[in-house]
């Protein structure tokens, strides 16, 4: 697997990343969104139509999509947690492991991030009851679904011009949670990219995060495309 999207709730991945997901897939890369939790109960949800909705984005966004289910509103950094991710993690071997921010009104988002960060490190264990092979992801970034409400600095912002689209589209799958404000998600998003846009110089952007040196493996990233 290229690229490994730990998320807590189906949902955060698409919100926080879908335009930067949908562009590694249309390059033919091999992304995966793990939710570690069903998302469930909400005031307008079920398990199933939520779980629907999470495959019908997948589809959209061209990744796969796998779910730990561990206990949403109560999602925990545990030992089992961890143990469980880091499965994930050995199992299919992510380059990148992107997590959730971690600055973050939502105690589920701030313990995926803690989650994410954790089950990197057990992945790479060896002596283990776990299953598959001590891997070490080499690359750890995150990215916002934040409920506070801040501008958090990127380290990084993502030109998403071209599949803002489809990243609404996605998010917009989740009918059970915003079918009753589309517009206003529509214009949320679309904002929030033309707002990260402008910080590069391109019609929207998608902002990503790095908590150690972001590092530049092809320095022809850094020329215009
Ligand atoms: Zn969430």
């Amino acid at each position: 697997m290229d690229v490994l999207v730990v998320a807590a709730h189906p949902d955060d991945a698409e919100i926080g990343l879908g335009g930067t997901i949908a562009r590694w897939t249309e390059e033919g890369l091999d992304v995966g969104i793990v939710d570690l939790t069903d998302g469930e109960p909400t005031p307008r949800g079920e398990r199933h139509v939520r779980l629907a909705e999470a495959e019908r984005a997948a589809d959209i966004l061209g990744t796969r999509r796998l779910l730990l289910d561990l206990p949403n509103r109560y999602l925990m950094d545990t030992i089992e947690a961890r143990v469980a991710l880091a499965q994930v993690m050995r199992l299919h071997a992510p380059r990148t492991v992107f997590a959730p921010l971690g600055r973050d009104q939502h105690p589920d988002h701030l313990a995926a991030s803690q989650l994410a960060r954790h089950a990197r490190f057990y992945a790479k264990l060896t002596k283990t009851d776990m299953a598959g092979d001590p891997y070490y992801p080499p690359v750890l970034l995150q990215f916002a679904t934040s409920h506070l409400r801040k501008v958090f600095q990127p380290a990084a912002v993502v030109d998403i011009s071209d599949t803002l689209e489809r990243k609404i589209s996605a998010v917009l799958s989740y009918r059970s949670q915003f079918e009753l404000r589309e517009e206003a998600v529509r214009e949320t998003l679309t904002a929030t990219a033309r707002f990260y846009g402008v910080r590069i110089g391109v019609r929207y952007g998608e902002p990503i995060f790095a908590p150690e040196e972001l590092a530049i493996w092809d320095p022809a990233t850094l020329l215009p495309g």
